[in-house]
């Protein structure tokens, strides 16, 4: 249904607005490769601009922080309806691995609605692009069978009646493998 939505609203080209709450960095770099002529993100129509009046689109990358919360919900206001906010990489889409801290209020929902999640820490321009590209319905959505293996993991496992006096230091003489 958004989906739907996106391509009647956002038909021929979709501006966005980078808007970097509190991040390292790295999602950012990778946000601004993907719009190098490399990746090329404007043969979808995909274009970088500087004020979120002149956006379609808001690409927020780090947590909702304490000391940027206002300015990036006066940012997703100042931007014309309708309008879409990605959320770009793991602090951006949970808090990532600052999401308890003091300075952190978790993931950018929290001070904007967010219409879709790109994950990774920081996610490849390849991602961004395609992320942004599938819900413009440009491309088809892949999917991959992941089979997630689990190793062997022995365990080693200490019984109190195992502990015995070896040259004066206390030491189990024997442990289970489980
Ligand atoms: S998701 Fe990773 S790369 Fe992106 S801002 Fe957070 S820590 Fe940095």
């Amino acid at each position: 249904m958004l989906k739907e939505l996106c391509r009647k609203m956002f038909p021929r080209s979709l501006w966005v607005y980078h808007a970097n709450s509190g991040g390292c960095n790295g999602c950012d770099i990778e946000v601004l490769n993907a719009l190098t002529p490399w990746y090329d993100a404007e043969r979808f129509g995909i274009k970088l601009v500087g004020s979120p009046r002149h956006a379609d689109v808001m690409l927020c990358q780090g947590p909702a922080m304490r000391a940027t919360e206002i300015a990036l919900r006066r940012a997703y206001d100042a931007m014309p309806s309708p309008k879409l906010v990605f959320a770009i990489g793991s602090c951006a889409g949970g808090g990532g691995i600052w999401h308890d801290t003091y300075s952190v209020l978790g993931p950018v929902e929290k001070v904007v609605p967010v219409d879709y999640y790109i994950p990774g820490c920081p996610p490849r321009p390849e991602a961004i692009v395609f992320g942004v590209a599938l819900v413009l319905g440009l491309v088809e959505k892949k999917v991959v069978d992941i089979h997630v293996k689990q190793d062997e993991f022995p365990i080693p496992r200490y019984h109190p009646e195992d502990l015995e006096e070896v040259d004066g230091t206390v030491k189990y003489t024997k442990s289970e493998v489980v």
